[in-house]
């Protein structure tokens, strides 16, 4: 079990890896909940991601590329997980792929034939987007912020849509519906039991 949540800000990604990742027993990993612990922490990586994070911009791709590859080297992302916020952009999905190729090689692991990489996309008209960022009220969500992220993400991460989609490891879900519709969806068409 290796999923992918993507889609733009708003779209509900973070509240369904949560539900999921707690359902299936796997590690719900967000990217921007890492790098915000970051921030609050003060620690060097915070302290370098902070002006992007702030502005509506991506944190350099190095810097990712190192937290999720210590992230999924942990004993709980054995049994699988759910990336969410991660890749943003090509050089990242085709960093992931490295990363997994060389996890499933490592030393005393055995192949699971369960595993296989999928990548949800969540889609959700942008004027719902605004409305439901505004209300949030995170430290990024301010209406100039938004628009940027945005942008951000129609250029640097909806090509992954096509990068995935062209291998069969692309389902695209409404996420413009109830919460539990949308958990449902997910459930059933990532074909879980659970
Ligand atoms: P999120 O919580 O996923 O909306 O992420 C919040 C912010 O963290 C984003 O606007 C980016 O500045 C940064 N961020 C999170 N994940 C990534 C990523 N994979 N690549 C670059 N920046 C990221």
């Amino acid at each position: 079990m290796q999923f992918i949540f993507m889609g733009p800000p708003g779209a509900g990604k973070g509240t369904q890896a949560q539900i999921l990742g707690a359902l299936w027993k796997i590690p719900h990993i967000s990217t921007g909940e890492i790098l915000r612990a970051c921030v609050v922490a003060k620690t060097a990586l915070g302290l370098k991601a902070q002006a992007y994070m702030d502005r509506g911009e991506l944190v350099p791709d190095q810097l990712l590329m190192d937290i999720v590859q210590e992230r999924l080297n942990e004993p709980d992302a054995n049994a699988g997980w759910i990336l969410d916020g991660f890749p943003r952009t090509v050089a990242q999905a085709t960093f992931l792929d490295k990363l997994l190729q060389e996890l499933s090689g490592a030393e005393g692991s055995t192949p699971n034939p369960k595993f296989g990489l999928k990548a949800v996309n969540l889609d959700v008209p942008d004027e719902i987007l605004v409305s439901r960022l505004l209300s949030r009220g995170r430290q990024d969500d301010n209406e100039e912020t938004i628009r940027r992220r945005l942008q951000v993400y129609r250029e640097q991460t909806e090509p992954l849509i096509d990068f995935y989609s062209g291998r069969q490891q692309l389902v695209a879900v409404d996420g413009d519906r109830a919460m539990e519709l949308v958990t449902a969806e997910l459930q059933q068409s990532l074909s879980i039991d659970s």
